[in-house]
């Protein structure tokens, strides 16, 4: 079975290296996803608020924390191990070092967000980086933020407003924004920039 039901949500159940595998499928396929890395406290969110369970219901939602393994244990579905954001995030980075994939990396402050670009730039030189700027930016930016990304036409966009902010973000100007895989990353920018 592709998918747990997980007190009402969807997750997918590849293993991590099948994720990838799956992702970088879709990516040269040119399919649009939106990919959440969802824990337990998502999920109870989910639950409360019908608008964010609309997010994940269109969303590749992947299991991030070992509560999630451990609930689809407990209930007997096929969920081995976790697909954390960080380590999705790298491995996404290899494949695009590879492809030659366009990356913008958007959120974080200001010094993360420039240390992170430095530092993905220099593992992953393959990779372009078409763009990257923090998250603090004003409501009355925020359409010209969506355009530029629109503009740069991203393989990868990773954005990190942290949880459930990003996701729905991402859900709200999917359209607008164009890129073939967008993802919400927390503070995975953060860990990068050291
Ligand atoms: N952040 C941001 N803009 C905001 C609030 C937060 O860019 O208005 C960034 C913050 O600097 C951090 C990330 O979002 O890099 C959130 O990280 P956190 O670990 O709090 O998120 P979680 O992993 O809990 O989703």
């Amino acid at each position: 079975k592709q998918v747990a039901n997980i007190l009402g949500v969807s997750f997918a159940t590849r293993g991590f290296a099948e994720t990838v595998t799956y992702l970088a499928e879709r990516i040269r396929d040119g399919k649009q996803t939106h990919v959440v890395t969802a824990n337990p406290e998502i999920v109870m969110l989910a639950r409360e608020h019908q608008g964010f369970r609309a997010v994940l219901d269109q969303a590749y939602v992947v299991p991030d924390g070992i509560g999630i393994v451990y609930a689809a244990k407990w209930t007997g579905q096929p969920i081995t191990e976790r697909v954390t954001g960080v380590e999705l995030l790298e491995a996404l980075m290899a494949a695009a070092d590879k492809e030659n994939w366009n990356v913008y990396l958007l959120g974080a402050s200001p010094e993360v967000n420039r240390r992170a670009a430095e530092k993905l730039s220099q593992r992953y030189p393959g990779a372009r980086l078409v763009g990257y700027r923090d998250g603090y930016f004003q409501q009355d930016e925020e359409q010209a933020i969506v355009q530029e990304i629109a503009e740069a036409r991203p393989h990868l966009l990773f954005v990190a407003l942290g949880a459930p902010r990003q996701d729905e973000w991402i859900a709200a100007h999917r359209d607008q924004l164009q890129a073939t895989l967008a993802m919400g990353v927390g503070g995975s920018l953060d860990v990068i920039a050291g």
